[in-house]
């Protein structure tokens, strides 16, 4: 009897010993909460942050919401009652997170806001993301760069198309397209011939390609039957593909309607392989695995009682505070440096955008 208890008692040291580091390892859960699957950069955002988490000692908890708000409510609260201790969220709508997000810093949860700005709330502890207003400029220069406005004979039509008015980032995009097309506009270099300008006349609810396909096709049948578009500002590759289908639907890219310059963002694969075929003119390459790092960083600080790295404390009013951020660089692509940015960083495999 004394030999089964003394054995009973070395056998619970034993896995005591065997089970205690793997339970330090664990630095506790956080909820990754990622607005949509319709885009693969969300994909691999998701799934960037979930590897590098664990590899960390972390337990990441990565939801999806389908672009529906209350499913990302639900999914964020299931979060905050499992214990997470830090949440990283892509808001689908940036202003509805306020209520949960209190019930969140009562619980004594940290917040990251993802990519994209939660706003109307004071319980966002720090943003990670790009620079938004530079990804706008580098659409409309690639666009403008594009129209080859010098020696032409008169002035070039473009049309201007906005991502989710409920996104933050959406009028970063737009109003830094514009401090490059505004001058030209003005100057009467370049003329928007339907007239619809600003975020609430060219938004995309939901970054929708069928709704910016739809619009386009109204574009054209009311405003191009006499007169030929030359140029679309296009904040995203997923409204890019809806636009240039429209656009091949009445012809343009065939016979003597040359394709006009359309713009993109997140050189998502098939805009990549549409840039590479001559379509799509250009995309903006922002790296998701470097915003999945930075992110990791700024939890390790956060759980180690320090101050994670920003490198912006002015832009990001959010209504309630300025939100400490971290902008990483976003990248212009077209067909002339495509394979060197994207195949040249391992983003992507050179059969990957070749087949
Ligand atoms: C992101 C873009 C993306 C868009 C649509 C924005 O918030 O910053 O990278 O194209 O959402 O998903």
């Amino acid at each position: 009897m004394k030999l089964i208890t003394s054995l009973l008692a070395a056998a619970a040291i034993s896995v005591a010993a065997f089970a205690a580091p793997v339970f330090a390892q664990d630095k506790g859960t956080v909820g990754i909460s990622m607005p949509t699957k319709t885009s693969t950069r969300w994909i691999s955002d998701g799934e960037t942050m979930e590897k590098l988490f664990k590899e960390a000692g972390y337990t990441p908890d990565l939801q999806f919401a389908d672009d529906d708000i209350p499913n990302q409510l639900a999914q964020i609260e299931n979060m905050v009652t499992k214990g997470a201790k830090v949440l990283v969220i892509a808001a689908i709508d940036g202003t509805t997170l306020s209520d949960i997000l209190q019930k969140a810093a009562d619980a004594g949860v940290k917040v990251i806001a993802y990519d994209r700005l939660i706003r109307d709330s004071g319980n966002v502890n720090y943003y990670a993301t790009f620079d938004n207003f530079q990804v706008g400029v580098l659409q409309a220069t690639s666009l403008v760069e594009g129209l080859k406005l010098d020696g032409a004979s008169g002035p070039k039509n473009i049309e201007l198309f906005g991502g989710s008015p409920d996104d933050n980032n959406a009028f970063f995009f737009y109003d830094g397209a514009m401090s490059v097309l505004q001058p030209l506009i003005d100057s009467g270099k370049i003329v928007v011939k339907s007239g619809q300008m600003g975020m609430d006349q060219v938004g995309t609810l939901r970054w929708d390609g069928a709704v910016a396909q739809a619009r386009m096709e109204n574009l054209l049948s009311s405003t191009y039957t006499d007169a030929k578009v030359d140029g679309v500002l296009s904040p995203y590759d997923g409204l890019s593909i809806g636009i240039i289908s429209a656009l091949k639907g009445v012809g343009y890219g065939s016979g003597d309607l040359p394709m006009p310059i359309v713009t993109g963002q997140d050189a998502e694969l098939p805009s990549v392989k549409s840039i590479l075929a001559g379509e799509q003119h250009s995309t903006v390459f922002k790296d998701t695995r470097e915003l999945a790092k930075v992110t990791v960083g700024m939890v390790n600080a956060i759980m180690d009682g320090k101050e994670p790295e920003v490198n912006d404390t002015k832009t990001y009013e959010n209504g309630v505070k300025v939100v400490p951020s971290y902008l990483l660089k976003p990248v212009s692509v077209d067909k002339t440096n495509a394979k060197d940015v994207l195949v040249g960083s391992g983003y992507y495999t050179e059969d990957q955008i070749n087949n």
